[in-house]
Parts: structure tokens; sequence; C-alpha cells
């Protein structure tokens, strides 16, 4: 199985994908646990570009090819064979983080992140992507954070793109009920990690 955990800044997702795979793995379940942008060296150098753009950063075309070429190298080099193995695979963003953050409230529109993904990784679909859904204060506390270490994230937004990300995050997860599972991620960690054991109880065992 192919899940992918998505949703906002401050959402939890990083915890939440480590925890599922412990969890899996006291059930007997091999999973390996990736991230994007990243999962490989080669998407991983993509990621230094992306967090740390050369001169005066990029541009929003030049941003989503960078990512898509990041995610046509994980699915190839990394999740493709993992799944071919009988692992799972557990990824701290996939392309639904794209449609939402370079598509729906970026420049480039759904359409053509979707058409991007399927030149660059086959269109390949997690069989569950799980939306943890936080609350605006942690978007806003997550970013104060990451402002005060200046590290790992792409600066220069507000508050009104990161409402869009996550208006977009919600139209893709209605528009496929089946595909997506929306999780409020408010509560403890366990709370949290409770429901999405629930969620995935309920994947066809095929
Ligand atoms: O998930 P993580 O915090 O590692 O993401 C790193 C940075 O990349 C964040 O600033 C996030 O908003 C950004 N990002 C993005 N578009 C994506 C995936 C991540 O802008 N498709």
């Amino acid at each position: 199985k192919f899940i992918a955990l998505e949703g906002g800044e401050g959402a939890g997702k990083s915890t939440q994908a480590r925890m599922l795979v412990s969890a899996l793995a006291e059930r007997g379940i091999h999973a390996d646990l990736t991230r994007e942008p990243g999962g490989t060296p080669g998407a991983e150098a993509i990621r230094n570009l992306l967090l740390d753009p050369p001169g005066e950063g990029w541009g929003a075309e030049a941003e989503a090819l960078l990512f898509a070429a990041a995610r046509a190298d994980h699915v190839a080099r990394r999740i493709v064979p993992a799944l071919d193995r009988g692992d799972w695979v557990i990824s701290d963003r996939f392309v639904d983080s794209s449609r939402a953050y370079q598509g729906g409230a970026g420049q480039l529109g759904d359409k053509a992140v979707v058409a991007l993904h399927a030149i660059g990784s086959g269109g390949l679909r997690p069989d569950l992507t799980i939306l943890l859904e936080a609350k605006e204060d942690h978007v806003a506390a997550r970013l104060a954070q990451r402002d005060g270490d200046n590290s790992d994230a792409i600066g220069g937004r507000d508050i009104t793109y990161h409402r869009a990300v996550a208006e977009a995050f919600r139209r893709y997860a209605s528009e496929d009920p089946k595909g997506f599972a929306v999780i409020d991620a408010g509560g403890t960690p366990e709370e949290v990690h409770a429901r999405i054991m629930s969620a995935i109880s309920l994947l066809p065992e095929s």
C-alpha cells in the first residue's frame, strides 16, 4: 500500500508519519518512510535548491518543474521499487501538495500540475491520501517558529496563500472521497494517530 500524508504547515504530518510506520511495524508490516520534496539523493538535492534558492529565487513555473522533477526521481527510484518488493510506502507529502501549493494556491492551476505529474511520474496515486486539517493558528505558529530558525520552509508567503492552500486541499478531498481521508489534526499526537489508524483499517486488503 502507498499512503501519503498531506496538509498545510503545522499539521503534524512528520510526527504522524513516524507514528504510523511504528504502528505498522508492530503489526509485522514493513513500511518505507519517505518525504517530499526529497526521498532520494537527487530529490533531496532539489529540495535544497527549493528551500534555499540561489540568486533571486524561482519563478512559479520553474518551481513547479523542480517539484515535479524531484517527484519523478522519488517515484522511479524509491516508491515504485518499494511497492514492487511488497513494502508499504508512507510519504510525508506527495503530488497533492504540488496540486495545492503550486496549483490551487499558486499560479499554475491544478490541471497543469496534474499534467506534469502524468509526464514525470506516470500519474501515480496513493492508495490513500490522509489530509491532516490543522487550525489556522497552528499554521501561524509553525510559520513563526520557522521564521525564527529560518531553515526548512519556502519563505515569502503570507497567511492568504496558506489559507488558499488549505482550501485547495479540502476541494481535492471532496472531489475524491474514496481516495482521501480527512483527519482533524487537533488534540494530542496519540489522538490524531488513532484517527489515522481507523481510516487505514478501511483500506481494502489487496
Ligand atoms: O513538508 P515540509 O515542511 O518539509 O515542506 C518544506 C517546505 O516546502 C514548506 O515551506 C512547504 O510549504 C513547501 N512545499 C511547497 N510545495 C510543495 C511541497 C512543499 O511549497 N509541493
